[in-house]
């Protein structure tokens, strides 16, 4: 199996290149070559499989013939140390609880993955493998968390000084070992420009092994296919379908970067049975609209409550082009698109409270809009419940009333002020300073 990039400019590479590099030199984005179908029998006892199976058949049928079958089952193992329920919200809808991970939110999952990744690719006997992260929030956390403590791995997280909670903060800068965060005197734009400038520095290449764990490497993006899997085997379980390739469900994905999309229509494309994925967008909507005349339009992203989908330009667009051949009738088979207010957002997160006490993050909200709208009568849905709702507790709070007085991992003080982190000017002779220093 190898890997070619959705510019078509480059030869195609391994998966060692394709992770080690995550950009393809041409500028593209990765995909996989063939995207192998999974046999219905499979589906036949999906009901009575754990997360950690299904993954691993699903990897399997991926990577089986580039890693070792016990490696990849410790891989697969290791990155789902925690539950992904299926729960029950109104007669005709689910939510995938995927917030159940160390910093709470689904990118644990595509970060534990690659982070295993990476240490398996990474030689003891060669350079130290040093991964550069800018973060404007979740991702930050996500990585450090996947990265902490694995051998031959340095993990250094850039992020301004203004823009995240004390939570978020409190995700990477409190774990020490090879995690190194960074404050930049800047914005999240300078974090990204800086990165960039590091990985095209000739004397930094030659210094130090460095590669990126943003959404954009391939090995965040295929572990979000197994939880698409797991959540239609607990829907079978839950309805007692008893004809699991006929019996469809529609799935609502809410979407920024369109990395989670990407990996439900790649599911899609191996056999799950999903009737058509709905696109939850806030107004930041390139994508939504693109589903509805036709024309992609990037735009300047503007703030919301659902701030992690606040991307004016989504990275992964390319990657479902490429997908569909860039034929647009056939896009928009597969998928509707909607896009929300922040009222809107805010008014589903109350609905369902008062209705039912069930509490919804502003992302997974978006999701439950969606569906709520999209849905026809007799059908039946899933939308992906990104981030736990205390990881927006001010949000939340504001909006149904409820508390959170002791959000997992959250800090009980200002940790920073007893680690205090380095802070540098957003300069690429910063940054290298800093880099040269601590490898
Ligand atoms: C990153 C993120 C999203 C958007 O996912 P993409 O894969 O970038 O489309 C949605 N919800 C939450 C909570 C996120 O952190």
């Amino acid at each position: 199996m190898q890997f070619y990039s959705t510019n078509g400019q480059c030869p195609p590479a391994s998966l060692e290149e394709a992770v080690m590099t995550g950009l393809a030199p041409d500028g593209g984005l990765y995909m996989p070559e063939r995207i192998p179908v999974i046999p219905r029998a499979f589906f036949n006892n999906i009901g009575e499989m754990s997360v950690c199976e299904i993954a691993y058949i699903v990897a399997t049928s991926v990577l089986g013939e580039i890693i070792d079958a016990a490696e990849l089952k410790q891989i697969v193992f290791d990155t789902f140390s925690f539950e992904i329920p299926l729960r029950k919200i109104d007669s005709d809808i689910y939510a995938l609880e995927l917030f159940h991970g160390p910093t709470l939110a689904f990118k644990d999952v595509g970060a534990r993955f690659l982070a295993r990744i990476i240490s398996h690719f990474s030689n003891p006997a060669d350079k130290e493998v040093n991964v550069l992260v800018a973060t404007s929030g979740d991702s930050g956390g996500a990585v450090a968390a996947g990265f902490h403590k694995v051998p031959g791995v340095k993990v250094f997280v850039l992020y301004p000084e203004r823009g995240l909670t004390a939570m978020q903060r409190h995700q990477f800068t409190s774990l020490g070992d090879n995690v190194y965060p960074i404050e930049v005197m800047g914005t999240f734009d300078d974090c990204q420009r800086v990165v960039k400038e590091a990985f095209v520095d000739p004397h930094l290449r030659e210094e130090m092994h460095i590669t990126s764990a943003n959404s954009i490497n391939v090995c965040r993006l295929l572990p979000q296919m197994f939880y698409y899997f797991y959540g239609y085997s607990q829907f079978l379980r839950n309805e007692s379908v008893d004809r699991p390739c006929t019996d469809k469900v529609v799935i609502s994905v809410p979407c920024g970067n369109l990395g989670n999309l990407t990996a439900g229509l790649l599911a899609m494309r191996m056999g799950l049975p999903v009737s058509r994925f709905v696109v939850a967008n806030n107004v930041n909507d390139p994508f939504a609209r693109y589903l509805s005349n036709g024309k992609f339009t990037p735009q300047t992203p503007v703030r919301t409550i659902a701030c992690a989908m606040d991307v004016g330009n989504p990275s992964n667009f390319s990657r479902i082009l490429d997908l569909y051949d860039g034929d647009y009738e056939r896009i928009h088979r597969d998928m509707t698109g909607y896009s929300f207010s922040d009222a809107e957002i805010a008014e589903s997160m109350k609905e369902v409270y008062d209705r039912n006490g069930y509490v919804m993050d502003p992302h997974g909200a978006t999701a439950y809009r969606a569906l709520r709208r999209n849905l026809s009568s007799g059908e039946k849905g899933i939308f992906l419940a990104t981030a736990h709702p205390s990881k927006f507790s001010k949000t939340v709070e504001s909006i149904t009333g409820v508390k959170f007085t002791t959000p997992m991992s959250a800090p009980t003080d200002d940790v920073s002020e007893h680690h205090p982190t380095p802070r540098i000017t957003p300069s690429l002779p910063a940054l290298k300073k800093f880099l040269l220093s601590a490898t």
